[in-house]
């Protein structure tokens, strides 16, 4: 069966706005397509038009750094973030980890941060670096533009809090301060792959006396269909001295109390709270080694730690 629909290609935001506004419910953004058009030939989503964004790559395609602000625009691509000088720094090393993890280079010199953003779903790797960032979208819709924290963009798996007309814009990151490192870990037994049994980013800011002054971390879903931050395990860590046996604490005792993990064909529910207590740690370790400038071996928390405890004796 055939399934036809129009692309209208803006030459503006504003235009592209205007568009959606037009059209309503029956027109999406388009931009690298990675996502969108898979929904689509799947006829998971049947748009009567799709709005092409990628006309406005000359425009929405950069990574500045300046004043104390990163922004990122939404039509930059995975490679291009990948290659930017601007987050060459252990408080951006999160995107290095991003890069090593997301798919292949195919689909790295299309898809785009905003669709990244856009998709609201477990897998999209940006939304927990974003978070951890503390980043904020600026959304560009037909009664002007907006500036909403990542934190507060999604409503459900694939539901932003965003009108219909609006377009994310542009990502902004104000920047870290000094003694302090993203990481982004994502476990699977297989490479280039979009999902990953577990994704993990965090961001550890340290005092001189490594005291934790602040910690984010998030996971591709906590307790919800989207990634979220591990608001309880944070507020537990923070303030105190960091050390191996505080982290391990925090992840065997304070993560599984607020995740609620879920089974699939891929992984057990089990097998997936057990690697996130594991990758927590391995994250905040690394974060602390980049801080510290000391070299060290994640390996010292194994990753298959669940699978050497008998059934019967599994929290
Ligand atoms: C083989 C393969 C491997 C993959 N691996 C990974 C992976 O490792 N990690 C990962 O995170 N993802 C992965 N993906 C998923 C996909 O590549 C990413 O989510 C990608 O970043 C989507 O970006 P895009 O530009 O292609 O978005 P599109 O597909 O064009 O759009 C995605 C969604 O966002 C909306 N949208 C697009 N741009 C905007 C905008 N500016 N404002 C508002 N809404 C917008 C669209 O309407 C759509 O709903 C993979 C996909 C494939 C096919």
């Amino acid at each position: 069966m055939f399934y036809r629909f129009d692309v209208r290609r803006p030459l503006t935001l504003k235009e592209a706005s205007e568009i959606l506004h037009e059209l309503g419910e029956g027109a999406l953004p388009l931009a690298g397509g990675t996502d969108l058009m898979i929904l689509v030939r799947e006829r998971k989503v049947r748009p009567k038009v799709l709005v092409d964004l990628w006309e406005l790559r000359p425009k929405l395609s950069y990574v500045e750094r300046g004043g104390g602000i990163v922004r990122i625009g939404a039509l930059t691509t995975v490679k291009e973030i990948c290659s930017a000088r601007e987050l060459r720094d252990v408080r951006y090393a999160g995107f290095a980890g991003l890069c090593h993890w997301f798919a292949t280079p195919y689909i790295r010199s299309l898809a785009t941060i905003g669709g990244n953003l856009g998709t609201g779903h477990s897998f999209s790797d940006f939304i927990p670096l974003t978070l951890v960032l503390d980043a904020e979208v600026v959304l560009h819709g037909v009664n002007g533009e907006r500036i909403v924290p990542v934190r507060g963009l999604y409503r459900d798996k694939r539901v932003l809090n965003k009108s219909h007309d609006e377009v994310i814009k542009e990502v902004i990151i104000r920047e870290p301060p000094e003694r302090s490192a993203t990481v982004f870990m994502k476990f699977d037994r297989r490479s280039e792959h979009v999902y990953g049994y577990v994704t993990t980013a965090v961001y550890l800011q340290l005092a001189e006396n490594d005291e934790i002054l602040d910690v984010r971390i998030a996971f591709d879903r906590v307790t919800r269909r989207h990634p979220e931050r591990a608001y309880q395990t944070e507020n537990y860590l923070r303030g105190k001295e960091f050390s191996i046996d505080l982290i391990t604490y925090a992840a065997r005792e304070i993560l599984p109390k607020e995740m609620r993990r879920k089974s699939d064909f891929r992984a057990s529910a089990e097998y997936r709270l057990d690697l996130s207590k594991t990758i927590m740690r391995r994250a905040l370790y690394l974060a602390w080694a980049k801080i510290v400038g000391k070299p060290i071996d994640i390996r010292r928390f194994p990753i298959t730690e669940f699978l050497r405890i008998p059934p019967h004796k599994r929290a």
